[in-house]
């Protein structure tokens, strides 16, 4: 066994304890790697609104038992490697990557985990959202192949592209064919993932982006990171968008919102021959059918991102391309940043930093 000489000592860790509590600080026992796991001294986590609605979940819709430690994007330097680990060393920075799979089936071999055919049967969930996250000071990702080494990248403004990147970076690669120049793309919701989808359009493709937020704060945000337009995002928001281009709709619309009068808006703007991608998980549904959507529009709901895409965000990020805006916290302010978020008070991304 490769390790440091990793005393079984306390930590710091925020857990979500019982349900509908708010998160809390507690001292757990610093974990171990088991044989083939690595532990890592977590550098930074990102606080993600997926953990604000798994939080709103009654018990019986709770996929896990709690308490959980929460955080499910996160970057540390590896700690200790546990036994039959090679490929890393001590020190190394590395982001995770968060949708763990089996690693063998048709899915997982295409590095598609999140998309994994067995981790329901095989009881095997993400960090954060079922195995111990990353808002602590210690974590243990299941397996090497779940880590990407950061090199250079700040840890701090990395770890959000593990998730805030990585999910519209997925989303966004499935309608680059439809954005081309002249293209439309619209962005609802302009908060963690959606300042970085604006970049992201901006970066891959040349198609015009109109951002849709409730208030000015997040659409200044919008501007500064690249959208061409922004529009309030009320009833009268599918309307403007049409309007602003020509009648015709956007060719893609991401909706990081997801809720009832977003979907609506989403499908409302959609041009023909558009993809609608609901991403945001916030309970509303799209009618899709002859005379309800645009001819031949696509509507999907994708879930988070491939390894080799987490791998490709890293290396735009690297190249200079996105400037993920970040509000720092402690652990101990891990649960106030949480408040934030769900006040609607966050611009850009919470990151806690543990050892900070
Ligand atoms: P966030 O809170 O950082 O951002 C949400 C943004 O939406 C905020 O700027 C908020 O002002 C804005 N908003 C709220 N209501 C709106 C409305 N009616 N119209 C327009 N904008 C509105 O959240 P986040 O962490 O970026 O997550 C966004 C959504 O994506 C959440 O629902 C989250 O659970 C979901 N999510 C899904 C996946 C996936 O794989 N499908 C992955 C990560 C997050
Ligand atoms: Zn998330
Ligand atoms: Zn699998």
């Amino acid at each position: 066994m490769m390790s440091a000489a990793v005393p079984t000592e306390k930590m710091k860790a925020v857990q979500y304890r019982a349900v509908g509590a708010d998160p809390e600080v507690v001292t757990v026992d610093r974990p171990e790697p088991g044989p083939g796991q690595v532990l890592l001294k977590v550098t930074a986590a990102g606080v993600c609104h997926s953990d604000i609605a798994v939080m709103s979940w009654p018990a019986e819709a709770l996929p896990f038992p709690l308490p959980l430690t929460l955080g499910h994007e996160g970057a540390g330097t590896v700690a200790a490697l546990g036994e039959g680990v090679s490929g890393f060393e001590l020190g190394d920075s590395v982001a995770v990557y968060g949708p763990w799979g089996c690693g063998s089936c048709l899915m997982c071999a295409q590095g598609k985990e999140n998309y994994c055919l067995r981790a329901e049967e095989l009881g095997i969930r993400p960090p954060g959202l079922g195995a111990p996250g990353a808002i602590a000071e210690y974590m243990i990702v299941d397996d090497p192949r779940h880590l990407v080494p950061l090199g250079d990248l700040d840890p701090v403004t990395a770890v959000p592209l593990t998730d805030a990147g990585l999910t519209p970076y997925h989303a966004i690669k499935t309608s680059l064919p439809k954005l081309v120049p002249g293209s439309t793309a619209v962005v609802i919701g302009t908060g963690g993932l959606g300042h970085v989808a604006i970049q992201l359009l901006r970066a891959l493709t040349p198609a015009r982006v109109i951002a849709l937020d409730v208030n000015d704060e997040k659409l200044a945000l919008a501007r500064e990171v690249g959208a061409h337009e922004t529009v309030l995002s009320d009833q009268h928001a599918a309307a403007k968008v049409r309007e602003l281009t020509g009648g015709l709709g956007a060719q893609a619309v991401f909706d990081f919102v997801g809720a009832p009068p977003t979907v609506a808006t989403a499908t409302a703007c959609a041009a023909v021959e558009s993809d609608v991608t609901i991403v945001g998980i916030g309970g509303g549904a799209a009618t899709v059918g002859f005379g309800s959507t645009p001819y031949d529009a696509a509507v999907r709901s994708p879930y988070w991102g491939s390894r080799s895409e987490l791998i490709e965000v890293l290396d735009l990020a690297r190249s200079g391309a996105i400037d993920v805006h970040v509000e720092t916290y402690s652990l101990d302010d891990a649960p106030k940043a949480y408040q934030r978020l769900h006040e609607g008070r966050i611009n850009g991304r919470a990151v806690i930093l543990p050892n900070g």
